[in-house]
């Protein structure tokens, strides 16, 4: 799953091109002509805000731009919660 726009929700190849540390251009969308993801440069408050707020956009930054799945580590997720739910298993009994 790649990167996508937050307007339109159609694959993008970058989200933007860093020319020097702390110098980014943001990249525009192809289908429309939208700045692709414009959270990049947000604080996560804001980003917080507009989640809290239910907005598509912070959603499809999120889902798609953020949470990737080289960042998600699927096998600890899977051990995490095996073991919770066994523990919690365990405890209806006692
Ligand atoms: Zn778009």
């Amino acid at each position: 799953m790649g990167l996508r726009c937050i307007h339109c929700g159609s694959e993008v190849k970058k989200l933007y091109v860093q020319y020097s540390p702390g110098n980014i251009r943001l990249m525009k969308c192809e289908n429309c002509k939208e700045v692709a993801d414009h959270y990049i440069e947000c604080e996560f408050m804001i980003i917080l805000i507009d989640l809290i707020l239910h907005k598509q956009k912070a959603y499809r930054h999120l889902l798609y731009n953020v949470l990737t799945q080289d960042v998600i580590d699927a096998k600890g997720i899977l051990w995490k919660s095996s073991l919770s739910y066994l523990m919690l298993d365990t405890c209806i009994f006692f």
